[in-house]
């Protein structure tokens, strides 16, 4: 009787899924496309992989779509997401048996899935990136090459989750200059690199790790850059910005770091805003149409890259309360200090949506 206060039935090593699903089943727009298009109104005729014979969706996202139902009923306390997992495991083999997994691969690999099986093509043939090397205004050709990308890629994964990233490239020699966009569906800010810009004791905030991600490298020796007037690789300096922002900005702190034969996990804390994140402020990023964003899930990671566990914070959608997602066990729970250190995959909602409609 207390719909969005669920846990996830834990079926062996599972935890990254739960945890990657709870921040999902709490995406206000996600759950509103999805019970809009539950099963079959937003169906794709395109797409007939995913469907049996009476035109009924069997892709992932129906089985999404089943547990979401089941999930914001307000009948169970514990969902068992047994069927999700073995559909993931018919499109992605990695997820079949009891390994542990990296819960944002999970999620990047299922939100692509997604967008896959839900995805209108109006035009084929478009490329999604581009390149422009003229010295036109980058914002009018970033929304440009943003209209066309959207005319092969409606859906409303990439209305949700999706952003768009610029990258330049300045050739050392000639000068030569490469502008490139290409879409994200999330911003993954290493950790390493901040230590070089701000040494120190000072803690590392999610603002400094953004703006290390955006500040321009030098793309030197052991790392050149093919340059196509030189013909030849060169030194070059390269320079990211973002230049269209998510509906749903999610945040992925590099934690694991993966050398040729081992793997690292960084638990350094990272301070990361509540409420009124505005990263468009940050130099480097393009204005925020969205003004800012408040935090809405965290996925969190406690222990070593081997013998870990995953956790979510997700803020319910209706009642404003954080609760603390532990697989089957779920309480009223709000972040604490000790979540800095885990934090693994933020989500950020921007702080225009509204929430009233939920159970209409
Ligand atoms: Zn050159």
């Amino acid at each position: 009787s207390n719909p969005g206060v669920c846990g996830l039935y834990n079926l062996g090593n599972t935890c990254y899924m739960n945890s990657t699903l709870q921040c999902l089943l709490h995406n206000f727009e996600l759950m509103k496309h999805m019970q809009h298009s539950c099963y079959i109104i937003d169906f794709n005729p395109q797409i007939t992989l995913h469907s049996d014979e009476n035109g009924i969706s069997t892709g992932i996202a129906h089985y999404f779509s089943k547990l979401l139902k089941k999930y914001w009923s307000g009948e169970f306390s514990v969902v068992v997401p047994d069927e999700f997992k073995q559909q993931l495991a018919k499109i992605h083999s990695q997820f079949d048996g009891n390994g542990q997994h990296d819960g944002q691969e999970l999620l990047a690999l299922f939100l692509e899935s997604l967008h896959q099986e839900r995805k209108t093509m109006i035009k084929s043939n478009v490329s999604s990136t581009e390149e422009t090397t003229n010295g036109h205004n980058t914002d009018t050709t970033a929304d440009k090459l943003w209209d066309k990308y959207i005319d092969d890629n409606q859906s409303a994964i990439v209305d949700i989750f999706q952003g768009q990233l610029e990258s330049t490239v300045i050739c050392s020699k000639c000068e030569f200059k490469s502008v490139t966009y290409e879409p994200f569906m999330y911003l993954s800010l290493p950790l390493n690199s901040v230590d070089e810009t701000s040494p120190g004791e000072q803690t590392l905030t999610l603002e400094m790790c953004l703006s290390a991600y955006t500040k321009s490298e030098i793309l030197d020796d052991e790392n050149p850059w093919y340059c196509p007037t030189c013909c030849c690789h060169q030194v070059a300096e390269k320079q990211l910005r973002i230049c269209r922002w998510p509906d749903t900005l999610i945040v992925y702190i590099k934690r694991f770091l993966y050398h040729s034969k081992n793997a690292v996990k960084v638990d350094d804390e990272v301070l990361f805003p509540m409420e009124s994140f505005n990263p468009g402020a940050i130099s480097g990023t393009r204005p925020n149409r969205f003004k800012s964003y408040n935090l809405v899930a965290c996925m969190s990671h406690f222990g070593g890259v081997y013998s870990g566990h995953y956790t979510a914070h997700c803020k319910h959608p209706v009642t404003g309360k954080w609760y603390l997602y532990n697989d089957e066990n779920v309480s009223e729970q709000e972040l604490s200090s000790k979540d800095n250190a885990g934090a693994y995959v933020l989500f950020y909602q921007h702080n225009a949506a509204r929430n009233s409609s939920l159970y209409s």
